[in-house]
């Protein structure tokens, strides 16, 4: 059995008497690589440190938020700082305003923007508020492609949902799963076949900008500006789930790199600094179908919290400070050559997908297109070099379909250490 520490060992044997699983979300189970989970004590910078005092170089970030790396003291400053004020209103207040600012500001799509408190909430506004525009029901989604867990887009998803097998839950009415039509990934045709014929009763297409649940998959030439085009033409609107990719890319994200203007956006993640957090928005006159204003109800008890509202905007205001998003892509950069060494020199086949700060590794040497190539990967190497560069201190995804995150924090000796380990446990495999 692959197992952490004992102290480890033991929460997770209470957790499991109390919690479904012994976890509060399913990629945390360790299920897919065969093993059980550690448990955190602390974690800064770079590193995680375990309940059994073993530390750890992390590639995740918490899945994405922690773009400074762990615990920055600008966002813990200004959590203890807010939270002498109170740490919820349910009334509006100043933090509101300054991030959708911010978010206006750093992405031109959007026009007005509201609050949510997850990357569900997010997408599963944007849908609704979609339908309500459009008043048509049917919306289109992509295999493979995760957009947090509610009703209408947990139809062959990704992430948790992908690596237990069940692309499709339980507990979804059959009568809410027609209204999603799945298409494969990177597939004009199939995306014309069917706006050819029911074009008319599509809401929307969603799509993870770069899609990053199923392993990390990029779109061919010209695919991203299809969708575009054909909402466009049918009266659907084009909603860009950019929950990881949005503020961790580029200032306006994917569609700042790709030069798209989406209809509607989703974020999440590194808007929070690390606090619960989603956001959507877009063209105004979509986001006024909003109550109070108009038709679509959308709600939250702790939506715009002052804590997490202010954690953000200084997470934010960090990351554009620093020039934040070209010392990424340098780092990512660097850690793509050496990957590239290390994996030629043994003579292991791979392909690694990365953009900017965000990779994923593939043990096979067939182009990654779409989910189905990324499934076809060697499954059993993949479980071997987790458990091989855990126990070695180094701290990547426990599922061969989860994209990797590195953060200002990381330094080039880190990555040298990480290298060496990965250079270690390829000769051992
Ligand atoms: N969309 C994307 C692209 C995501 O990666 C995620 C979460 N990983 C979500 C939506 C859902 O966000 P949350 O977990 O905050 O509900």
């Amino acid at each position: 059995m692959n197992s952490p520490g004992p102290l480890s060992q033991k929460l997770f044997a209470t957790a499991k008497e109390l919690i479904p699983g012994g976890v509060n979300s399913p990629v945390r189970a360790f299920r897919n690589v065969g093993g059980e989970p550690f448990f955190v004590r602390s974690a800064k910078g770079s590193r995680i440190q375990d309940v059994d005092g073993k530390t750890y170089i992390d590639y995740i970030g918490s899945w994405g938020p922690n773009i400074l790396g762990h615990a920055p003291a600008v966002v813990t400053n200004t959590i203890h700082e807010v939270a002498k004020s109170g740490v919820s209103f349910g009334i509006p207040n100043p933090f509101e305003v300054e991030m959708a600012r911010t978010i206006t500001e750093w992405v031109p799509s959007v026009q007005k923007v509201r609050m949510t408190s997850s990357g569900t909430e997010a997408t599963m506004s944007a849908i609704r508020v979609a339908r309500g525009f459009t008043k048509r029901d049917y919306i289109i989604k992509f295999d493979g492609c995760y957009h947090g867990h509610s009703d209408s887009l947990l139809v062959a998803a990704g992430s948790g949902a992908l690596t237990h097998g069940e692309p499709d839950s339980a507990g979804v009415p059959k009568a809410f799963a027609e209204k999603t039509i799945v298409l494969p990934y990177n597939n004009p045709a199939a995306l014309e076949k069917v706006f050819a014929e029911q074009g008319e009763q599509i809401a929307a297409i969603i799509v993870e900008s770069y899609p990053a649940n199923a392993g990390f998959v990029l779109p061919k030439p010209g695919y991203l500006d299809l969708l575009s085009s054909i909402t466009k033409k049918y009266g659907a609107l084009l909603i860009f789930d950019e929950v990881m990719t949005g503020f961790r890319l580029g200032k306006a994200g994917v569609q700042g790199l790709e030069n798209l203007t989406p209809d509607l956006s989703c974020f999440g993640k590194v808007i929070g600094g690390g606090l619960p957090v989603g956001a959507f928005g877009g063209r105004a006159e979509v986001m006024d179908m909003l109550a109070p204003v108009g038709p679509v109800y959308q709600a939250g008890t702790l939506s715009g919290n002052p804590l997490a509202m202010a954690a953000g905007l200084a997470q934010l205001k960090e990351l554009s400070k620093a020039s934040g998003f070209p010392r990424l892509e340098e780092l990512g950069a660097y850690f793509e050559k050496g990957l590239h060494r290390v994996f030629t020199e043994r003579g292991i086949p791979y392909r690694l997908n990365r953009v900017g700060s965000m990779f994923c590794l593939f043990f096979t040497d067939r182009e990654i297109v779409n989910v189905d190539d990324v499934m076809k990967q060697d499954l059993e190497l993949f479980k071997k070099f987790f458990w091989g560069c855990l126990e070695k201190g180094i701290y990547i995804a426990p599922s061969p379909y989860e994209t990797g995150f590195l953060s200002l924090a990381h330094t080039e000796a880190d990555l040298d250490d990480t290298l060496t380990v990965f250079e270690e446990v390829l000769k051992g495999i």
